[in-house]
């Protein structure tokens, strides 16, 4: 049973107070933490550890949603009306119709809503819990009270916990208590906590580890947890909309307005003109309405995201909000970390340097097989003091650990930093041997890595009064901290030309892309060293100085193989790519080089985090103009780079991993987080993860994000089509006075704009990429859905065609069957005037099985993509077939939309209307390559020139 929040926060208070030893008793566990059996009893008994999402809305209210849209209410306003009026048939066909394509755009929400689940179930959350003695990773879902679970910077916390250990730890409450600033937390046991939340000793899931590290044994887990508790009373947050959203409402709204504007206009012209009754005037009216109204718009477009979402999860971009993905289609710049994301972050040390000789290293990959050598020769650390101390106290200052190969894993795999991972094995290339290192020297401090310091050190213990601190980081952090050099066994004094010297190899070594770290150590001595006596007091400022410089690790990281392509995609797509790296900045601008970010003879400007800082916004935007390199950047200057960017119009991709990164992440268009190697604050913030950490992915992302605003563009394309065939007859009738008998009957037009038209408009949304979409700028912000051109596509042409096409085909039943022109024999009721308008509607349905077709594509030909290759739209124009047969054929349906059998020949016309309209179509496609072409070259000719 689950307990009140009161209880709960007594609870956490008792454990707050209490021994370490006795919470352990209380719990049923100890500092090894659980068994995987005595784990699996706890979670029969206290369920997992989720926190159930607050209760959706009933499916029937969501159902019932479908059925009051302005559309809706529309339709049942008209069915009630015409049944009033008399005409049951037509106002039970009405309602039918509403209820129809209710329970359609139900289905497409719900098709969207499985998407989303599907994907938020592919994020799963890990954490690193002490099970049968052992640290392994396991499922954030599958922690129990009584486990012991360790976390560091950029962990959510995943249970309420009591702390075991903790190093500088800070956490984010925000979410319990909206306090933005990080609380410390440590291990002392306070008895005069003030308010709730308050217990420094405690950490509670759902908040987030800002800064630090630390281990805590689990109180409590799920819904039994504060979080838990708040969960069930908070109202969940709606999300804003985005601009697809935006615009898709004003979009609606403009054309209902439209759409509405003609029913009026028709309604009067029905009443004065052709002397109808209100009644009949009204539903005459609602006919236009429903003509101009986009019915399955909204559907679409979800759909289009829904399954552009699950082909970008394929290719490893996973998308939190579906709009998310037309946002990544109009994005013109990405701004780019560089370590793991356009590198492989495969790290591999290649070199050392120590002042008194340079080294090499031999051997690739994590694998220990390998030599470190002096000119060809091998070097053992044994026999040399200064490389001893510079790979054991790089090897010591590293919380990765590389496990090597098994049966079922034949890798070598990384288990934390690679840059940290690499050192060990450097290590080990040197003859040192880790076990025994670890155990000779065992760590009693941390002072973690962050990349505003670029620095990390660890406190070893070497005797009861000694202890020896290894600090290792970007080149110059460390040197800024070191007053002495090792040379030869001997400390010396550092002189600024030394310091000098260190920098021109550091640089030497970047250029060749490599990614370098200093090392340097401190002895520390009791009573001799000038530090306090506690090591929970040993703070940054007091150890990181005094420090003595030893050497440097030069590594490897090569940049992913399939990045070049991706950044020349990137340039043919007018997509500007931006290097935002915490390296160094000839690190940076050689794989930037060798990646072809930037040309291999184009200036580029390298803009590093101090220079940035003294720039002032109008400096940074000119910089931003041209080629230009972000290096040695703080997290938090990633955020100006964004706002500067976004000023000047761009719609900008963030990619990011740290906890630093997510302001930046959140101000981005799209926030990308790596789902390898990110931490879940940057998770969280993101629109985006990348499951392969991958730069590639995006732009594949960005493909799809393209395709379906181009998508929906075609759809709308294809329903504006019908309108203007729709709206011809009832002008033909009212400027005729109604000397011409309508063409198209009410019910008719409702056939075509809730029947016959959805399923291929469904299809066309669903259509892949069209080749080239990536050989074009990205659509401008002042773009629309709805274009001019489109708009005149729509009415001008394809529209106008149609238009001419079936009220040929009204003409020409009644010239065949009646004497042209005496189109007045065909009068309203008559055999000839049914089997007329049959014609006219079913002329429209086959222009419109042509515009399906044409519409798949806007330049390219459709032969070229494949005619048959869209099966969506081939089972859309095969039921609009079967649709309209079974209108002119069952005689209920005859009945009710006013059909009549058409004759052979007749058929034979309509079967032949697609060919022309595809064919020309295809000519005009034809021509516009031929132009486009030709002003490319011209373009080319004139840059030449
Ligand atoms: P990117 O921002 O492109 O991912 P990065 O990994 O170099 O690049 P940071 O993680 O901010 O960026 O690292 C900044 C610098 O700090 C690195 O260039 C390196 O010199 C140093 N560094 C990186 N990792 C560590 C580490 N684990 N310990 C000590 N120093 C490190």
């Amino acid at each position: 049973m689950q307990k009140s929040s009161g209880d709960e926060a007594q609870q956490i208070k008792a454990f707050s107070q209490a021994d370490i030893q006795e919470v352990y008793q209380q719990l049923g566990t100890s500092a090894q933490g659980l068994t995987s059996a005595e784990a699996k009893k706890r979670e029969e008994k206290y369920g997992e550890n989720v926190i159930q999402k607050k209760k959706q809305e009933p499916l029937i209210l969501r159902f019932l949603k479908n059925f009051t849209s302005l559309m809706a209410i529309l339709l049942w306003v008209g069915g009630a009306v015409a049944m009033f009026a008399g005409m049951m048939t037509m106002g039970i066909a009405i309602w039918l119709v509403n209820i129809i394509n209710g329970i359609f755009s139900f289905w497409q929400e719900f098709q969207a809503t499985k998407a989303t689940d599907a994907l938020s179930k592919m994020l799963p959350s890990y954490v690193r819990a002490m099970r049968d003695g052992k640290q392994q990773q396991i499922l954030a879902q599958d922690v129990v009270p009584g486990d012991v679970i360790a976390f560091e910077e950029g962990d959510n916390v995943a249970a309420d916990m009591r702390l075991i250990s903790s190093t500088d730890l800070k956490a984010d409450q925000a979410a319990l208590t909206g306090e933005s600033n990080p609380i410390a937390k440590s291990l002392k046991v306070d008895a005069n906590t003030k308010g709730r939340y308050d217990e420094n000793n405690i950490l509670y899931a759902g908040t987030s580890i800002s800064t630090g590290s630390g281990t805590g044994v689990v109180l409590s887990t799920g819904m039994n947890t504060e979080f838990g508790h708040i969960a069930q009373l908070t109202q969940s947050v709606k999300p804003k909309p985005s601009p697809l959203e935006k615009e898709l409402d004003v979009l609606t709204r403009q054309i209902s307005l439209l759409a509405i504007t003609m029913g009026v206009l028709f309604f009067v012209a029905a009443i004065f003109i052709v002397h109808y009754p209100w009644a009949q005037a009204f539903i005459f009216a609602l006919g236009m309405v429903v003509a101009f109204i986009p019915e399955g718009l909204l559907p679409t477009v979800t759909l289009s995201l829904a399954a552009a979402t699950n082909r970008m999860a394929k290719k490893h971009a996973l998308v939190k909000q579906l709009s998310s993905v037309e946002t990544l289609g109009s994005t013109n710049v990405i701004c780019s970390d560089k370590t793991g994301t356009l590198t492989q972050n495969q790290m591999t040390v290649q070199q050392l340097w120590l002042p008194k000789e340079s080294l090499t290293v031999t051997g690739l990959g994590y694998s220990p097989d390998g030599q470190v050598q002096a000119d060809g020769k091998q070097v053992e650390a044994k026999n040399d003091s200064d490389l001893n101390t510079l790979l054991t106290g790089a090897a010591l200052d590293s919380n990765a650990r590389v496990v090597a190969p098994t049966e079922k894993n034949p890798k070598y795999t990384v288990l934390g930093d690679p840059t940290e991972a690499c050192l060990g094995v450097a290590a080990q290339k040197s003859g040192i041997n880790l076990d025994d290192l670890h155990k000779q020297l065992p760590r009693v401090k941390e002072i973690p890595f962050d990349s505003d310091r670029k620095r990390m050190t660890t406190i070893q213990k070497v005797s009861d009064t000694e202890r020896v601190a290894y600090i290792k980081g970007a080149p110059s952090e460390v040197l800024a901290v070191s007053t002495a050099y090792l040379k030869d066994g001997q400390v010396q004094p550092l002189s600024d030309e030394l310091k000098n010297k260190i920098m021109a190899q550091n640089d030497s070594f970047a250029k060749e892309g490599l990614r370098v770290l200093g090392v340097g150590y401190r002895d520390i001595v009791k009573g001799k060293t000038d530090l306090p006596d506690s090591l929970d007091d040993y703070s940054i400022d007091n150890v990181e100085q005094q420090m003595v410089f030893v050497g440097l690790i030069a590594m490897s990281d090569p940049p992913r193989p399939e990045v070049a392509q991706a950044i020349k995609e990137c340039h043919e797509a007018s997509i500007k790519v931006i290097m935002v790296t915490g390296d160094y900045g000839l690190t940076a601008e050689s794989i930037s080089r060798k990646i072809g970010i930037i040309g291999p003879d184009e200036d580029c400007e390298v803009v590093t985090g101090p220079q940035l800082a003294k720039m002032n916004d109008k400096e940074l935007k000119d910089a931003l103009r041209g080629p230009i390199i972000f290096a040695r950047m703080a997290p938090e200057q990633k955020y100006r780079i964004v706002n500067a960017l976004q000023e000047m119009g761009n719609i900008v991709a963030v990619t990011g991993d740290g906890v630093n990164d997510a302001p930046a992440l959140k101000k981005a268009d799209i926030g990308i987080a790596m789902g390898k190697n990110g931490t879940d604050v940057a998770k969280e913030a993101a629109n985006m993860i990348l499951t392969d950490d991958n730069f590639a992915s995006i732009v594949s992302a960005i493909e799809e994000g393209r395709t379906v605003y181009s998508n929906i563009q075609k759809f709308l394309l294809y329903i504006l089509n019908s309108n203007a065939p729709e709206a011809a007859p009832s002008i033909a009738f009212l400027f005729s006075n109604g000397l011409i008998p309508l063409p198209l009957t009410v019910m008719q037009i409702l056939s075509v704009d809730l029947g016959t038209d959805m399923l291929p408009a469904l299809g066309l949304g669903t259509e892949q990429t069209e080749p080239g979409t990536m050989q074009k700028p990205p659509r401008s912000q002042k773009d629309h859905l709805i274009s001019k051109g489109l708009v005149a596509k729509a009415f001008g042409w394809y529209g106008l065609v149609a238009s001419l096409i079936s009220l040929g085909a009204y003409f020409f039943v009644n010239h065949v069957r009646g004497g042209w022109p005496n189109v007045a024999l065909a009068a309203s009721g008559t055999p000839i005037y049914r089997e007329a308008t049959t014609m006219t509607l079913a002329a429209i349905v086959f222009c419109q099985i042509a515009a399906a077709i044409n519409c798949r594509t806007k330049k390219i030909s459709v032969f070229k993509i494949g005619l048959f290759s869209n099966k969506r739209v081939w089972e859309g124009i095969i039921f609009e077939i079967c649709l309209i047969i079974a209108l002119i054929y069952i005689p209920f349906l005859q009945g009710i939309f006013n059909t009549a059998p058409l004759q052979w020949n007749e058929w034979l016309f309509l079967i032949c209307i697609p060919i022309p309209l595809v064919l020309i179509e295809e000519l005009r496609k034809y021509f516009v390559r031929r132009h486009d072409a030709r002003k490319k070259a011209e373009a080319i000719a004139n840059k030449a020139a």
